[in-house]
């Protein structure tokens, strides 16, 4: 197949060594023009912005303009890892951010991913990558930072799904077996070209499996970005990793830090979370427990049929123990759990037996319970074709559960879904969504657009009322809701509805402290962890930082810290790193200030494209209570104690409607009396919008971001 390869440019460089954790070098790749560039990395850019997503965020930016959408030549792909990532001694370093204006949402979107993809780019002279313009056939981009080349090349014979294209791509690299990891791969797949929710699978070479295993930059279609632009791959070959490539400012801090965590890890992983056997999908037993596991569309957090998916039944049938599952070297939580051999039942892969990497907690709620399936095979055979495919588990999860409820309340029927059964439960309508989606054909198309669109296609089409598909499409901002229920949770319905990107769990997860321990029970409460907790998290995506080994592992006594929820011996390890590598001295404040410089920047970068705003911040009714009378009855001792305790209101002898409608009201007045709470944590206006002010304090005052909030105060 290579030899088809068409060289289309080809550009020599001398890879600049690492200082720090920086090369301070950006690389710039144009594919509709084929050109490719390296720029310097202005000071400032690197001071506050630090890397990752912070780099993505600028780049991008300075890239396009308030009318780009995501199909526009100028949008971009950004990735980048942050200073921190490439080391080997701490668990969860080998992080990538990736940004781009984004088909679900039309705002930017950040999405973080594993692999060995940043750390390779970092390896080989670059902090970060950004791709621009479209090709005009397809094509892929090859780094290699063993020989100082980067070439574009037309790719005619190659397959596009991206397990198939990761095998193809990495033997073509590679000239021998040894080879093979020092590759990695970024593909999207068929239905990445079909649908809005593409995503990236960045590879790792697994060399016990001896294959290319596949993560996920899931959110937002970056995928279906990288098929519009006609690139097929990005392949990048790097030296040999050591653990000192980074070239740190101190080692020694990073060395002894490491050791400590790996110690926690080998002591405690298996008496907490047990991370190394079942990776995320250790949830699956908790969530139902506490009514938290989305079931048919989020409708409710428990089914009887739970436990046909919970660990038990993945550790003990489907997923490979034993195995050295880190998605970067030296990651000893090893959640990237896979389930080898398994035998795909339908599809053009059909009576392939595959490796499927996952099924993660979000896959299994969001491919399984969201949709009414408790088929742990089912399950996995969607996970590989999602994976496989290109296609978000979540936004699929969420948009198909969203599909199926229109479905049985017949708002749409047969005739529109193409003779597509979809009833909850229905394994067979739910693949064949999914095969639709990569051949580009039927209903899977429309499923493929997401919630936000389909809520307007049925609403202009077939009828169907718009407030009750405002109550019951669960999206904000264009963005599928990832997987918990949250209608008990006031702070986590905030922690879903005031993120930048959409309702993504990645910013605040706080479920726990305030639904099961009541730590936050004001409004202040919940707008302190409302500002703390999302401003922590961007940090580890500016420094190309996993977020698992921070609280997915905790140090002996933790529960006897002041804030156990923080992990305060983590954060130091922390800053430790931070020190180490790039020898500067920081607090915890500090840390907080760099992650609100990017998060203010952001916001102001969704208001620059038309989101961003109070109104924008909305979240549909179906996250916060019961929406129907069946929801309603399905719990209602607890709603009924509700409305005495908390609204004051008797429900005795009232109808279900006329109790649905006095919660909905005070459910909508507690919501927005925590917007007025968070937006003033965050030296927002109430309108959402960053002041004058903060951005002055924060340094993030540009000209080109004061001009677009001066519309807005
Ligand atoms: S904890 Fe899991 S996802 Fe995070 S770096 Fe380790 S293996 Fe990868």
């Amino acid at each position: 197949m290579r030899q088809k390869h068409k060289i289309l440019f080809e550009y020599k460089y001398e890879p600049k060594k690492l200082k720090h954790g920086y090369t301070d070098k950006m690389l710039y790749v144009n594919v509709g023009e084929n050109r490719i560039e390296e720029k310097d990395v202005p000071q400032e850019v690197k001071e506050k912005f630090i890397g990752g997503k912070g780099y993505g965020l600028r780049y991008l930016w300075d890239a396009v303009n308030p009318d780009t959408k995501w199909d526009s030549e100028e949008n971009e792909i950004v990735m980048s890892a942050g200073p921190i990532a490439g080391i080997t001694q701490y668990p969860g370093t080998g992080k990538t951010l990736v940004c781009s204006i984004s088909p679900m949402t039309d705002i930017p979107i950040d999405s973080n991913v594993g692999g060995y993809i940043g750390p390779y780019l970092k390896f080989s002279g670059w902090d970060g990558l950004e791709v621009q313009g479209k090709a005009k056939e397809d094509v892929v981009i090859v780094i290699d930072g063993t020989e100082g080349k980067i070439t574009i090349e037309t790719a005619p014979e190659e397959a596009v799904d991206g397990h198939v294209l990761g095998e193809q791509l990495t033997e073509m690299y590679a000239k021998d077996e040894h080879e093979k990891r020092q590759i990695s791969v970024i593909t999207a797949g068929t239905a990445a070209e079909n649908t809005r929710m593409g995503i990236l699978n960045f590879s790792f070479y697994d060399i016990r499996r001896k294959v290319p295993r596949l993560k996920q930059a899931g959110r937002g279609g970056l995928g279906t970005v990288l098929r519009n632009k006609k690139i097929k791959g990005i392949v990048v070959k790097s030296k040999p990793v050591k653990g000192d490539l980074n070239n740190p400012y101190d080692q020694s801090i990073i060395n002894k830090t490491g050791i400590k965590l790996h110690k926690e890890i080998a002591h405690h992983d298996h008496e907490q979370n047990n991370m190394h056997r079942i990776g995320t999908a250790a949830l699956l037993d908790v969530m139902p427990d506490f009514d938290l596991l989305p079931v048919n569309n989020f409708q409710y957090g428990t089914h009887k049929d739970a436990k046909k998916i919970n660990t038990k039944v993945f550790i003990n049938k489907y997923l490979t123990q034993g195995m050295v599952d880190g998605c970067w070297y030296g990651c000893s939580l090893a959640c990237t759990k896979a389930a080898d051999n398994f035998e795909i039942k339908t599809g053009p892969y059909k009576g392939h037996k595959v490796v499927v990497d996952g099924p993660e907690y979000e896959n299994a709620a969001g491919l399984g319970s969201n949709c009414g399936i408790f088929d742990p095979e089912a399950i996995l055979e969607l996970n590989f074709y999602c994976d496989t495919y290109g296609i978000d588990t979540i936004s699929y999860g969420t948009s198909t559960a969203f599909a199926m409820e229109c479905y049985e309340r017949g708002i749409i029927n047969k005739e529109i879904t193409g003779g597509l059964e979809l009833e909850f439960g229905n394994i067979d309508a739910s693949l064949e969504l999914i095969h639709q989606m990569s051949r580009g054909e039927g209903f899977g198309k429309v499923v493929g657009q997401g919630i936000l669109r389909m809520k307007k296609l049925f609403a202009e089409e077939y009828g169907a009322e718009p407030d009750f598909l405002f109550d019951i499409g669960t999206e904000q901002k264009g963005l599928e809701y990832a997987e918990y229920v949250c209608k008990e949770s006031l702070a986590q319905q905030g922690g879903f509805g005031f993120t930048n990107k959409g309702p993504q769990h990645d910013e605040a997860w706080l479920i726990v402290m305030d639904m099961v321990n009541n730590q936050i029970p004001t409004f202040e409460d919940k707008a302190e962890a409302l500002h703390y907790y999302p401003m922590f998290r961007t940090w580890f995506g500016l420094l190309g930082l996993c977020k698992l080994p921070w609280n997915d592992i905790v140090p002996e006594g933790n529960e006897k810290t002041e804030e156990p929820a923080k992990i305060q011996e983590h954060v130091q390890n922390y800053l430790d790193l931070f020190y180490g590598i790039t020898g500067k001295t920081i607090t915890k404040e500090d840390m907080i200030v760099q992650s609100e410089k990017i998060y203010n920047f952001q916001r102001v970068f969704n208001i620059r494209m038309g989101k961003g705003l109070r109104k924008h911040d909305k979240s549909p009714y179906r996250m916060m209570g019961p929406v129907t009378k069946e929801e309603y009855e399905s719990r209602q001792e607890r709603y009924d104690t509700q409305l005495k305790e908390k609204v004051g209101y008797n429900p005795e002898g009232k109808t279900t409607e006329e109790k649905i409608k006095a919660l909905r009201e005070f459910k909508y007045d507690q919501y927005e009396q925590l917007a007025d709470a968070v937006y003033k944590r965050r030296g927002w206006t109430m309108n959402g919008v960053p002041t004058k002010e903060k951005l002055q304090d924060l340094g993030m005052d540009f000209p080109e971001v004061l001009e677009v909030i001066e519309k807005h105060l």
